[in-house]
């Protein structure tokens, strides 16, 4: 093993730059050290930049969505070996608190629980990272999985899964998902393993909603202007059955409640730039159930026996390939969504 690597660093608020860093070592017997095979960049990398994430602590190492090849394992690790394909979840976490049995690993209590990696603690977009808790954290890859099928496993896929999960939905529901970037491609595919009978993918941008179209095309997709018209016309009780809401603006947030039928599930996974205001005399009789969740990465090996059974496929999100030598370059067409980007995939 080499003894220094490239790593992609938050050094202060809107400076993220590339550094020669160590070489990252056992420190705990439950760690593993992972060799980087591919990574990727996520919004949430894009809050610690802006500052929006007060816990990220400068100096880290970014990035928390990745795949690779165990290197070395502690003594304490019980299920993995060197040499194994891992997906490396967002979420380090003990799995034996309050919160990690009863699967909310999000909010995992131990010092490294919940998202720390590329957070807290050096992250995933260099050579090589040390993951906690290995055990929990890492998801064997099978044989007839690639690596980009498998890549957004511990994050993306497993957001949309929670999302899909506590949303509630049903066999015969009409569904509307609001938001079709990133996170809004996973839950639908999500989504549509409970077999509603419709699923409405309302996106503002006409390209996503053509991307939707190309390649999920059992969604039917509409313009935010023309929601309520399209979702009273199409449901007879008035509004959709279920509602998640991944778009995260203040419109987006207003149709998840205005558009949702009576006693309807409204999930809430978008994360916003402003507080949100539930004006609940407009909504009185209406009953509606409000969930929130953000990613909880409790379900990555059912994610994974999915990807195996080709039963969700996110390499169409994969629009861009870059080398971790041009991650300034790759950052900056996902910052500004560039040329059509939807996920970027980096190389190191
Ligand atoms: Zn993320
Ligand atoms: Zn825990």
């Amino acid at each position: 093993m080499k003894e220094t690597m490239l790593a992609y660093t938050y050094l202060s608020e809107g400076l993220f730059a590339l550094r020669e860093k160590p070489v990252p070592h056992l420190i705990d017997d439950r760690d593993a050290v992972v060799r980087v095979t591919l990574a990727s960049v996520c919004t949430s990398d894009l809050h610690i930049k802006h500052g929006h994430v007060p816990r990220a602590v400068p100096g880290v190492t970014v990035g928390h969505e990745l795949v690779g090849i165990v290197e070395e394992v502690g003594k304490g690790v019980k299920t993995l070996r060197p040499g194994e394909r891992v997906a490396v979840n967002v979420e380090t976490f003990c799995g034996e608190c309050f919160f990690c049995r009863r699967g909310f690993v999000n909010n995992c209590t131990d010092k490294d629980g919940g998202w720390a990696l590329g957070c807290r603690i050096d992250g995933g977009l260099a050579e090589y990272v040390r993951v906690p808790h290995a055990d929990q954290g890492l998801t064997p890859i099978p044989d007839n999985v690639s690596d980009r099928q498998a890549l957004f496993v511990g994050d993306l896929l497993s957001t949309g899964y929670w999302a899909a999960k506590i949303g509630e939905i049903e066999k015969g529901d009409t569904v509307l998902l609001l938001g079709a970037g990133p996170t809004g491609l996973c839950i639908l595919q999500c989504v549509r393993l409970k077999e509603p009978a419709r699923i409405v993918v309302c996106e503002k941008d006409a390209e996503r909603r053509r991307f939707v179209r190309e390649h999920y095309p059992y969604a039917e997709t509409i313009a935010p202007d023309e929601a309520a018209s399209y979702i009273r016309g199409i449901c007879p009780t008035g509004g959709a059955d279920k509602v998640i809401e991944a778009a995260g603006t203040d419109d987006t947030f207003r149709l998840a409640w205005q558009l949702a039928r009576p006693n309807a599930v409204v999930t809430v996974v978008a994360m916003y730039d402003a507080p949100q205001v539930l004006p609940l005399p407009d909504m009185y009789g209406k009953n509606l159930t409000f969930k929130t969740g953000g990613v909880d990465g409790c379900d990555c090996e059912e994610i994974m026996r999915l990807l195996a059974a080709n039963k969700l496929d996110t390499q169409p999100l994969i629009t861009h390939t870059f080398p971790l030598a041009e991650i300034e370059t790759a950052f900056d067409l996902f910052e500004n969504r560039r040329d059509g980007v939807i996920k970027v995939a980096i190389e190191p």
